[in-house]
């Protein structure tokens, strides 16, 4: 079983954000890149979604070093 899932994708060097319609297995959730969050901190990200992309971008920034 699948659930239809809207993707996000953010390209800080492009600074390019596309959407696209996915399919994720049920039994396969993606990855929480916000679960390390305190709870306040996820959810005053949640509530903007550029704050949530700008934090997005840090991570992956941090990830290469
Ligand atoms: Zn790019």
């Amino acid at each position: 079983m699948y659930e239809r899932c809207i993707a996000l994708a953010w390209c800080a060097g492009c600074r390019v954000y596309s959407s696209a319609l996915v399919h994720v297995p049920r039994t396969r959730p993606p990855a929480d890149p916000l679960a390390a969050l305190p709870p306040e901190e996820r959810e005053r990200l949640l509530r903007s979604e550029r704050r949530t992309v700008e934090f997005l971008a840090r991570g992956a920034h941090r990830d290469r070093g």
